[in-house]
């Protein structure tokens, strides 16, 4: 793991100078296995990410990893019989360091204030509570602090893969344009996020098509993944540059699909969160940067929702393309993450199975981890969490998490402590 040296405040700035404040703090952030010893779990139905399902089992996990699977094992200590025990969920698409500011308005997520860090790590606490373990950020100032912070226990927050910032626009010579890849990865970046059009209603490509092969190129020559914001026909060039994964990609051609499924670039849209999230907050988005002035502004995205609805069925037509799960997190969508899967099933008419292996072992492959997380295995990390109720029957028990471990450290178990096992006894008010 990549150390960053620390010399801007931030929350892990103050964690850091106080190193007895810290010990303590990292006690009460988790309960941590006892030493020496594995953990049993036990699990009356498992569903194991890569569309497998195992009924009446037990998980042992040493350490931070999961290191057999069977029924025998004991003793339990943690019985989540009655619940739906599946890998922690991996969001392909975030930006965990955005908030609503003071005034309430959206602030961007590009401060480095000590409120900023205070936000932050409540943001990856509320998408850590709602299970998922690992996630993808886009990149903004200090996300790489941010990332070591969480893997040093520092914070507690799911798994962060992340860029350093994104890169579009003015970005020179090719020369250049290497130059600053290379930069890149020398500041820790897991990935390149790479912005190749604007907004989705005035989608012309800002990048020309040597740009996006001399990213991706040197990317792969860096030995990092490139992610593409793109809509039309920046999703045609994206994929012919070789990048490895087209976010949103709204109005790609069925041929342009095609063309993904074949070169094997994973595509990662989102089904309708995004729209409902900025409609509910309007009035915190108005007036901010690139976003409409006023509230009115925003009851166009119901024509989006539309829009992503009828793309997402589309491309889950094409035979071969690999469709991953991502939100597009960002303030107000914090810890809510799981509604995307409901806007899937409910609104986009993907398979159940199809939505949790999107958000497991296939977003574990597009991230070249496919052998460490995503799914429940010997030898994956232990990142388990348990649903009431069966996602696969009702997607709504996306809602209700009740038991997260991450790493093999527990994080919420309201099972134990709320639900008699066997019993699914938990209620949570839903809307649906
Ligand atoms: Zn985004």
């Amino acid at each position: 793991m990549r150390l960053t040296k620390l010399t801007i405040p931030s929350l892990a700035g103050v964690l850091l100078t106080l190193p007895s404040f810290t010990v303590s703090t990292r006690a009460a952030l988790a309960q941590a296995p006892s030493p020496g010893r594995p953990i049993v779990i036990a699990a009356s139905t498992v569903l194991d990410g890569r569309g497998g399902v195992r009924h009446n089992t037990r998980i042992v996990v040493s350490g931070s990893k999961i290191v057999a699977i069977g029924p025998k094992a004991r003793p339990v200590d943690y019985d989540l019989r009655g619940l739906t025990v599946l890998p922690g969920w991996i969001d392909s698409h975030v930006h965990i360091t955005t908030s609503f500011g003071k005034d309430g308005k959206f602030g961007g997520g590009d401060g480095i204030a000590y409120d900023d860090a205070f936000l932050r790590a409540s943001n990856a606490w509320a998408t850590l509570q709602a299970g998922f373990t690992t996630v993808q950020h886009m990149g903004a100032a200090g996300s790489i602090r941010f990332r070591d912070a969480i893997a040093n226990g520092l914070v507690p927050g799911p798994r962060i893969v992340t860029a350093v910032m994104p890169m579009g626009e003015g970005l020179g010579s090719e020369e250049e344009i290497r130059a600053t890849v290379r930069e890149h990865r020398k500041l820790g970046a897991d990935l390149i996020k790479i912005y190749a059009s604007g907004s989705i209603r005035q989608g012309k490509m800002t990048l020309t098509q040597q740009q996006l092969n001399t990213i991706c190129d040197e990317a792969k020559k860096q030995g990092l993944r490139t992610l593409v914001h793109a809509f039309r026909e920046a999703v045609r060039a994206a994929t012919l540059a070789g990048c490895s994964q087209i976010e949103h990609g709204i109005g790609a051609t069925d041929d342009d699909l095609r063309l993904m499924a074949e070169r094997g670039t994973y595509l990662d849209p989102q089904a309708g969160l995004l729209w409902e999230n900025y409609m509910a907050n309007a009035s915190r988005f108005a007036g901010t940067p690139r976003f409409p002035k006023t509230e009115e502004g925003f009851s166009s995205m119901k024509d989006l929702t539309v829009m992503t609805q009828d793309f997402l069925r589309r491309a889950a037509k094409v035979p071969g393309l690999k469709i991953v799960f991502g939100s597009d997190a960002l303030a107000g969508m914090h810890g809510r993450n799981a509604e995307e899967f409901i806007h899937l099933v409910r609104d986009c008419g993907v398979d159940p199975v199809k939505a949790m292996i999107s958000a497991n072992s296939l977003a574990a492959e597009a991230m070249g981890m496919a052998g460490r997380i995503g799914s429940i295995a010997p030898g994956m990390e232990a990142d388990i969490i348990a649903l009431e109720g069966d996602p696969r029957k009702d997607i709504t028990a996306v809602r209700r998490v009740a038991f997260v471990m991450k790493g093999g450290v527990v994080y919420k178990n309201a099972a134990r402590t709320a639900i008699p096992a066997g019993a699914g006894a938990q209620r949570v008010k839903t809307s649906v």
